[in-house]
């Protein structure tokens, strides 16, 4: 009896499956990800640099969804994996293209006395905290979870740094029924004082108007941020960034 049971142990338990098309095995799988659209770019005033990975439509809206509405966790792992991935990338470019950035993945490991490296500057991450700017207190009890908060420790343990709540959501009252500036200008942060003199990475699930992420942005350089990095999963195209002229 004890021997047919711990046969039938249901496997389904440890089956995932890809959030795009159902296939079973791979979350997500191969040709779901050959499949996401690519961002449009989104300008954040103050950050030093804007990670973003897929547009928010077809499997990027099923990624997005499985996860921020399902709670699914295999697809918050792809996802904060990739974020990691996309910061290094975006961190990188962004410091390659200003010549006055000091950056350790800049400088030529030939050249480098291994006795003479501090191992600060050889951190891959070249950050110290990751954060997120909550979700409001309405939308953490409807889903059990705050799904920015689940994306930064996800992304925290990809690039192997600590995730921190660094910001605190300045006033819960939903944006609707505020006036049109309120609802323009988004949700209002305070940044706490442990982000002093930290390298932050601030990541979040979707961006819209960058208004949140901009307000987080703000906030955490108030108190006191020395770099503020953003990773963001998707990016809406209805507000398109005009192309620089
Ligand atoms: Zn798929």
């Amino acid at each position: 009896m004890g021997e047919v049971r711990s046969r039938m142990v249901p496997r389904v338990l440890f089956e995932v499956r890809c959030p795009g098309c159902a296939a079973l095995g791979w979350c997500p799988c191969a040709g779901c990800i050959a499949s996401l659209a690519g961002p449009e770019p989104a300008l954040v005033q103050g950050a030093d640099s804007v990670a973003l990975l897929f547009a928010h439509e077809g499997v990027g809206r099923e990624f997005v969804h499985a996860f921020k509405y399902r709670g699914e966790r295999a697809i918050a792992r792809w996802l904060g994996d990739s974020l990691a991935l996309a910061h290094l990338a975006a961190r990188d470019a962004t410091a390659a293209i200003d010549p006055t950035a000091i950056d350790a993945a800049a400088i030529d490991p030939a050249a480098i006395d291994p006795a003479a490296i501090d191992p600060a500057a050889i951190d891959p991450a070249a950050i110290d905290m990751v954060t997120w700017a909550p979700t409001t207190a309405a939308h953490r009890r409807a889903r059990g979870f705050d799904q920015a908060e689940t994306l930064a420790r996800s992304t925290a343990r990809a690039l192997g740094v600590r995730p921190a709540k660094l910001l605190r959501r300045v006033g819960s009252a939903a944006q609707s029924g505020a006036s049109r500036e309120v609802r323009l200008a988004g949700p209002r942060f305070e940044g706490r004082s442990r982000a002093g003199g930290c390298r932050v990475l601030l990541v979040d699930d979707v961006v819209t108007t960058g208004a949140t992420l901009r307000a987080a942005t703000a906030a955490l350089v108030g108190a006191g941020a020395q770099a503020v990095h953003v990773a963001a999963c998707a990016r809406r195209g209805r507000d398109r960034v005009p192309a620089a002229a």
